[in-house]
């Protein structure tokens, strides 16, 4: 082929395969195969094995019959090939047999038999049968030529002839004196300007300026003209849809896939074909073939990679290699479009969004405290409240003690009384405020106004702390915490002690790889020195989180499967971008479009929703979250949460019990000197008077003599006898005035003698 067809053929296609697979790759390269007629067989699997699919076939028009049949016997008649021939004369070929399978065949013809002027000739020129019968087979282009230069010829001679006298004069080749007359006609020639049968005729400097060529692709029915070419305006497609019109019934489509739960898997059992497979993918799939009615045959990936680009050696690997390589028509799995995959594969519309998101395991619920009520304040608040608590109750002491008004007369009625009481003892005062701390009724109750400031700020400051103390025990003993190390990307990209990782060669990996965010690119360095953070499939990944200190970043579809199906699982953080599944398809493919819109069309009929829903939501594993959620908000209270409350009460009760023995002890010791009995008998005394005595509410003292203290009565001991005083009463009594007597009431002297 001289440079010039080349040209025209090469423009020609490349043209063309922009309708059929836009966009088209940035480099083009060209093989070159010359073959002679017993060699096609051989040379088409050369082509076919390369993987080239657009093909321009320039041969001498009787080699083309072998050429087609080369083409039947290999196979490489179908919708993925494009034939462009450079032969002007394709009508004249049988190509009945490729009219059904959708195989691109294209050719230019320089005769349109369809025009009127042309069907006027070649009636005419039928009364010649000889040169008319070769023009009307269109198996040769060269009697059209001839007709029309001998037409233009004709035009020159004409018009010389309407100028001067047209003298012809013999001129031989051998001598070199040229016909005088022989400029002008070629002048004339030049300027003859006509419909010929190849066209439009018109001459610029001898030669023809004006050419149009028919542009002939094989449909159905027949080679129609579906675009022209001229030399001034190029290529013209006229008829855009006879690019994207193929069948698709009864065509069988390899599609590849990869085994992810839950959108393909394995069934269990014997299965055989496209049997073998369920999963969401695999009814999506059904439904689009379905609604498109074609058939398909199902085959796993071999290297079971989804697919990235080596960045050092610009292969791919994976389902998208698969694509490329067009071992497959489709690539049906939870596939991510993504801008460097969509540069060599096309993908459909999107049948499912997502974002890549953080799989964690859910941290172990702290561990329950017996003395998980004192969580709400931290340690030192109590220690605080305890320092408090002494402070007010010794100032409360300090300031009853110095006014006035917290001195009465215990006995109004003896007005010259020189007894006077003050309440607020050190024992009091330290019992009125723990009483009011815990917000119980007491009987001592502030008179001064010093001291009554005092008791309000005291419960003010016991409202507060003891509001706060409820409230955040409620939510310390209910709430089941769970602290998560990590919050959110950030979390993770600033600590080493998490490692973390992506599914290899897909989506999630090269999202990281190829980010210009400054924490992902943090990630990225991370995970790339260490290549064992990489998983091979999701199984893998999730086995790993669950293992602990190990954090996977995934699709949030297969995050929430995954974590609606096994409740150790957790999510964290929000999604870190968002992209969607599309099918894939090798560059052009028609099948793209088609496949697009039946997932619209089965999106907008809630189809795609009712198979996620079938594989996300049903199963009798699934761990519900919202219970889960509920459980964690209403928790009963266990022994093991409030327990320490009840430890505390019997260590409390186990004290006074001590106590009690203690004071028994002291008080029976001292009595037993005073009476100079022996202690054991003293003892024994005083506990057969404990028992004996349980009916009364009034002890009376220890020598029985009880009708000395009925209530009412005074008994003023002699200053002797003060000395003799042992029990607390005394101690809330206070003698303003060192002289005697103190005044005593009943119970209060159970020790005077
Ligand atoms: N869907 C992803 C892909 O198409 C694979 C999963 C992932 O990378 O997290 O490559």
């Amino acid at each position: 082929m001289n440079n010039v067809l080349f040209d025209l053929h090469y423009s020609a296609l490349i043209k063309m395969q922009q309708l059929l697979k836009p966009p088209m790759p940035k480099e083009v390269q060209f093989t070159f195969r010359k073959s002679d007629s017993t060699q096609f067989r051989d040379t088409l699997k050369d082509v076919r094995m390369r993987g080239i699919y657009s093909i321009i076939i320039d041969t001498k028009p009787e080699n083309l019959p072998n050429l087609l049949t080369a083409i039947l016997q290999i196979q490489m008649n179908n919708y993925k090939y494009h034939y462009h021939f450079t032969t002007f004369d394709i009508e004249a070929h049988n190509l009945e047999n490729f009219r059904y399978n959708f195989v691109n065949m294209t050719a230019y013809r320089m005769v349109d038999s369809e025009h009127l002027m042309v069907k006027q000739v070649l009636r005419d020129m039928e009364k010649f049968q000889s040169v008319g019968q070769s023009i009307l087979n269109r198996s040769n282009l060269e009697p059209a030529l001839m007709y029309d230069s001998v037409f233009a010829l004709a035009r020159g001679l004409q018009a010389l002839e309407r100028g001067a006298v047209l003298r012809p004069v013999n001129v031989s080749c051998e001598d070199e004196n040229p016909w005088n007359d022989g400029s002008s006609l070629f002048n004339y020639v030049n300027a003859a300007e006509y419909r010929g049968l190849t066209g439009k005729i018109q001459f610029k400097e001898g030669r023809r300026s004006t050419l149009k060529l028919d542009l002939l692709k094989l449909r159905t029915e027949k080679l129609d003209k579906v675009g022209e070419w001229s030399t001034t305006s190029g290529l013209n497609i006229s008829n855009h849809e006879a690019f994207h019109e193929f069948g698709t019934r009864n065509i069988t489509l390899r599609v590849t896939t990869i085994e992810t739960i839950p959108y393909v898997m394995l069934k269990a059992g014997n299965h055989t074909g496209n049997d073998r497979f369920e999963g969401f993918c695999i009814e999506l799939l059904q439904a689009i073939a379905n609604y498109l009615g074609f058939q398909y045959e199902l085959y796993f990936v071999p290297d079971s990679k989804f697919g990235a680009e080596n960045t050092s050696t610009g292969e791919w690997n994976g389902l998208v290699r698969e694509i490329i390589d067009k071992n497959a028509d489709l690539a049906v799995a939870s596939m991510t479009i993504n801008y460097a995959r969509e540069s060599v594969i096309d993908f459909t519309k999107p049948f499912m969004t997502l974002g890549i998101r953080i799989l964690f395991k859910l941290p172990s619920t702290m561990p329950t405290r017996l003395f998980s009520f004192m969580s709400p304040l931290a340690i030192d608040i109590w220690l605080y409240v305890l320092a408090a608590y002494i402070l007010v109750s010794s100032t409360m002491f300090i300031v009853a003690r110095f006014s006035p008004y917290e001195w009465h007369n215990p006995h109004p009625c003896v007005a010259e009384s020189d007894v006077m009481e003050n309440q607020f003892s050190m024992a009091n005062s330290f019992w009125f405020t723990i009483v009011t701390l815990m917000h119980q009724g007491c009987d001592l109750n502030p008179k001064a106004t010093s001291t009554r400031i005092i008791g309000a700020i005291w419960w003010f400051f016991t409202l507060i702390l003891i509001s706060s103390y409820t409230a955040n025990l409620a939510a310390f003993l209910t709430v089941e915490r769970m602290i998560t190390p990590i919050e959110s990307v950030e979390d993770l990209a600033s600590q080493s002690k998490i490692s973390y990782g992506t599914l290899e060669s897909g989506s999630t990996m090269t999202f990281f790889r190829d980010s210009r965010i400054e924490t992902y690119q943090k990630m990225w360095r991370y995970m790339e020195n260490r290549p064992n953070v990489f998983v091979g499939s999701y199984e893998e990944g999730v086995a790993r989180v669950l293992q602990g200190n190990y954090a996977f970043l995934m699709e949030s579809t297969m995050l929430d499967y995954m974590v609606q199906r096994n409740c150790n699982l957790t999510e964290v953080g929000g999604l870190l971008d968002s992209k969607g599944y599309g099918i894939a398809t090798p560059i052009g493919s028609p099948w793209r479009d088609k496949i697009s819109l039946a997932i619209l069309d089965l999106q907008e009929k809630g189809v795609i929703q009712i198979l996620y829903n079938r594989w996300w939501k049903s199963g009798a594993t699934t761990c519900s979250r919202d219970e889960k959620g509920k459980e964690t908000k209403a928790n009963a209270l266990g022994l093991e949460n409030i327990g320490g409350v009840f430890v505390v009460l019997l260590t409390g009760l186990a004290v006074a019990i001590f106590t009690a023995i203690f004071e028994f002890c002291w008080s029976t010791k001292k009595n037993a000197y005073n009476q100079r009995q022996s202690l054991c008998s003293e003892m024994a005394e005083e506990l057969r008077f404990a028992m004996k005595c349980r009916a009364s509410r009034q002890r009376p003292a220890l020598r029985r003599q009880c009708s000395k203290c009925i209530p009412g009565t005074t008994y003023v001991p002699n200053a002797m006898d003060m000395n003799t005083q042992e029990n607390g009463v005394m101690q809330m009594l206070d003698i303003r005035k060192s002289a005697s007597p103190v005044h005593f009431e009943c119970g209060d002297c159970r020790h005077h003698t």
